[in-house]
């Protein structure tokens, strides 16, 4: 077992705040697996200042990792190294609004739809779901039931590694369909290359697929490309190498414009953290879209799963009417709704959060 290396007397090291902090933390306790080591350094702020302020001091060398309800998350057995914050009671404030509901990063997200029904709003049902804090589902766009964080949230409060505090739109907020640059694995043969590392089935699949430099490349969200387009019969083709996910979560304001969608789904997964033929069926149907034709694409020899990939053709229903939840989520529906408070998103270093709002509506 590999301990994180300690600096003794670190802590004393640390700029003053007015929370709590404490040298060798153990984590176990905090995770749903009760397991893992302890943090150099734990540090529970007691708002948001107070982290701002604690973190314009902090020595850059220090490594900082945020925690949420740690639902998600396997702490090593050597524990971590430098600072680990943990928002708690001064960041767990829930607020309904007239159209949303603002939210503290330590809110549970249960407690949040909780909140959000008994305001008599809709849209955030699907919280209700998931185990976890707010913080936690904004940086990981956490779903359920069809919905998801990028399709609710309306903005996030955050707090940068440097002390600085930040309001940002979702749109700026890295759902893996931000605006911004991304690194894409450009292959031998350019049909293979991804942003998605490969795996390593994909050199068996066709040595040409063979990764043979990285470049850095600019991203933007489709809906914002879109609005550039006269509005018409647009149709989508989407062929991104196993990217096709991201992309749809950033075309979630204009996909009800498009006609239909085409793209290439994966029996055989040659990328990582590409989602399966059944997920991407059921996404398009909670939108309203239905499969028109679905065709094979690449074959490989010597596997009973003779098929790589479908192109998957999807139209959308004439009059698709809103898709009937799953009980769970129909014995909430009619109460939940939209506006966070308090989060970090995944665009690199945040900690801590403050509000972030997520449009709703009463639904009565
Ligand atoms: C039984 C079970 C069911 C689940 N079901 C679902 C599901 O249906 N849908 C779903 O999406 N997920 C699900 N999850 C996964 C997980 O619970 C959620 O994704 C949840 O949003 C994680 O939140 P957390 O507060 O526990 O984050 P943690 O586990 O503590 O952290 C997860 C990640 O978020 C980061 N993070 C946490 N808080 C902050 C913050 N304030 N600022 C910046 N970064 C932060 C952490 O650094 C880490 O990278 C499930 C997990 C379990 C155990």
């Amino acid at each position: 077992m590999m301990t994180a290396p300690r600096i003794p007397g670190f802590v004393e090291t640390l700029p003053k705040l007015r929370g709590r902090i404490q040298a060798d933390a153990p984590l176990a306790p905090f995770t749903w697996f009760r397991a893992g080591g302890a943090a150099e350094v734990l540090m529970r702020p007691a708002d948001a200042d107070d982290l701002a302020g604690f973190l314009s001091r902090l020595p850059n060398e220090v490594p900082v990792h945020v925690i949420g309800a740690c639902s998600n998350l396997i702490v090593r057995d050597g524990g971590l190294p430098g600072v680990t914050i943990r928002l708690a009671r001064g960041f767990s404030t829930i607020s309904p609004e007239t159209d949303g509901i603002v939210a503290g990063a330590a809110a549970l997200d249960v407690t949040v739809a909780e909140h959000a029904a008994a305001a008599e709003l809709t849209g955030l049902e699907f919280l209700s779901g998931i185990p976890g804090s707010i913080g936690g589902a904004v940086a990981m766009n956490a779903g359920a039931y069809g919905g998801d964080l990028a399709n609710v949230l309306d903005w996030a409060e955050i707090v940068t590694r440097t002390g600085e505090r930040r309001r940002l739109a979702a749109a700026e907020l890295a759902f893996a369909i931000d605006v911004g640059v991304a690194e894409i694995n450009v292959s031998e043969s350019s049909v293979f290359s991804s942003i998605h590392p490969q795996l390593p089935v994909a050199a068996a699949f066709n040595p040409e697929s063979r990764v043979i430099r990285r470049e850095t490349i600019r991203i933007a969200r489709l809906d914002e490309v879109f609005a550039e387009f006269p509005k018409g019969r647009a149709f989508l083709k989407i062929d991104t190498q196993g990217y096709e996910q991201q992309v749809l979560m950033g075309a979630s304001g204009c996909i009800s414009e498009f006609l239909g969608v085409q793209m290439e789904l994966p029996i055989i997964h040659l990328y990582e953290g590409t989602w399966r033929f059944q997920e991407a069926v059921a996404y398009m149907d909670e939108r309203g879209f239905e499969i028109s034709n679905i065709a094979p694409v690449k074959h490989q020899r010597n596997t009973r799963r003779s098929h790589v990939e479908h192109r998957c053709s999807q139209s959308r229903a004439a009059h698709a009417q809103p898709r009937q939840k799953n009980k769970r989520a129909q014995q909430s529906a009619g109460n939940a709704a939209g506006s966070i408070r308090g989060v970090d998103p995944a665009s690199g270093p945040g900690y801590g959060h403050n509000p972030a709002r997520l449009p709703s509506h009463r639904d009565r």
